[in-house]
């Protein structure tokens, strides 16, 4: 693979193809389809894996001068696009913390708890890993609009990467449901913000219409390019340990379009031999909106989408868009998939946030749901574990101000003290400080 340590890859388009996981018919990949024209399954983009790839496959950012993405670094299990095409905000490259604060909290007494933050990317959260690679997909086909529906992440995501590669955004948001931090930064960035009366599931459906009538590119996660730079996230972690798989990689579920790349990205790194395990897959949602944890209790038998409720607006979703995809992933890892209520998710967080590491509440819901795996026995108290936490801590200011300072404040609420400006008083609080 010399051909990826020097970042040369082919001209055209030629080499794109996205195979139906239905009907397994192909298409060419230089089109902005997101279903199936034939039976209306789920897009896969095809990575030639009859290969070997050793870490010495993946560029080395010092390598390439001026292209420090922690996505297209990983671009020998990428579709293949010319340098020239590639929009990116430099993405990627995150932490992993190892923390023995969050793993005592989840029970881990032999074992470790990483969390790999994803709020270390341009616009905090996980969502610039995909869009990076949609919006070089769109700009390569020559899209002139871009849209999503969103609970907010995508939105501020796309409009940072639309306005890098100079094409229109046009982002639908659930009215009233996307937290103030989110929609003044999708504002900001420049996109064409529409607030729809309905809900998530609501303004993706209708934004699924347009996008058949009218030449839009979807932006969401239903794009077959959108989960491929999200795989990176997985490569990033693996790569972090030294490739040695951990024992379980847990994640928050709402649109289940993280769940299907980070199956696919084990997949792809066991088959070319990067690794030689494969890690569990575990996916937590919020209980009230938790429409995979029961298709996963029924033992994918029997699906039903359901009116979400939940604090973690990130993972509001009823009706989740890429749920086949997300079933095939718990199954090829031998992953589970479980539900949080809205307190265990708080609390998680108020202990990462403590910790000094910070998270939006959704991300709060691997520590939550892996603490709750371990106290029922399904995974080992000595695993090796690694949670994503999806985005930053500044991404929900109104969740913080609820829980530290509102009128029902949380259990670890840490609330200001009030003194009159007198030294006294001040060292009284110093003195309470030391004691505490
Ligand atoms: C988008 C998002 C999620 C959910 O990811 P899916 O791929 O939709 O399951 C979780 N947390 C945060 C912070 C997000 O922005
Ligand atoms: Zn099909």
């Amino acid at each position: 693979m010399a051909s990826n340590r020097t970042g040369q890859t082919p001209a055209t388009l030629d080499q794109l193809v996205v195979r139906c996981m239905d009907c397994g018919r192909d298409y060419p990949g230089d089109q902005a389809i997101t279903r199936c024209p034939a039976c209306g399954g789920l897009l896969d983009a095809i990575i030639p894996l009859d290969r070997t790839l050793t870490p010495q496959d993946f560029i080395d950012p010092a390598a390439v001068p001026g292209l420090t993405s922690g996505v297209w670094r990983y671009r020998a299990l990428l579709p293949t696009f010319p340098n020239d095409a590639i929009v990116t905000r430099y993405e990627g490259n995150t932490p992993l913390y190892w923390s023995e604060r969050l793993a005592n909290y989840a029970g881990l007494t032999g074992g470790r708890f990483g969390a790999k933050h994803e709020g270390h990317n341009p616009t905090g959260s996980f969502k610039d890993r995909g869009m990076t690679v949609a919006l070089t997909h769109a700009k390569a086909i020559g899209a002139s609009v871009v849209a999503c529906a969103s609970t907010g992440n995508t939105s501020a995501s796309l409009a940072s990467y639309a306005a890098t590669a100079g094409i229109p955004a046009i982002v639908l948001i659930p009215e009233g449901k996307v937290s103030a931090s989110k929609l003044g930064q999708t504002v900001a960035l420049g996109a064409r913000v529409v607030q729809v009366e309905g809900d998530f599931d609501d303004a993706l459906a209708i934004l699924r219409e347009l996008t058949v009538t009218h030449n839009v590119y979807l932006a969401n996660s239903v794009n077959p390019y959108r989960p491929e730079g999200q795989k990176t996230i997985v490569f990033e972690l693996l790569e972090q340990l030294g490739w040695r798989a951990p024992d379980v990689i847990a994640l928050p579920g709402g649109n289940l379009g993280n769940t299907a790349a980070f199956g696919k990205a084990l997949s792809e790194a066991y088959a070319v031999g990067l690794i030689d395990r494969v890690p569990r897959l575990v996916t937590v949602q919020a209980e009230g909106a938790a429409p995979f944890a029961a298709y996963y209790d029924s033992g994918f038998d029997h699906y039903a989408p359901v009116h979400a409720e939940t604090i973690a607006s990130a993972i509001k979703i009823g009706n989740p868009a890429s749920v086949e995809r997300a079933r095939r992933s718990i199954q090829t890892t031998g992953g589970i998939v479980t539900a949080v209520p809205d307190t265990d998710l708080l609390d998680a967080k108020a202990v990462i946030d403590a910790a000094g590491i910070g998270a939006e509440p959704a991300s709060a819901a691997s520590l939550a749901g892996v603490r709750k795996l371990v106290r029922e026995g399904h995974i080992s108290a000595d695993a090796t574990v690694v949670g994503v936490l999806t985005a930053n801590i500044l991404k929900d200011t109104d969740a913080i101000a609820r829980y530290h300072l509102g009128d029902e404040p949380g259990e670890r609420a840490n609330r200001p003290v009030r003194i009159p400006a007198e030294m006294a008083a001040l060292e009284k609080v110093l003195d309470d400080a030391l004691h505490a």
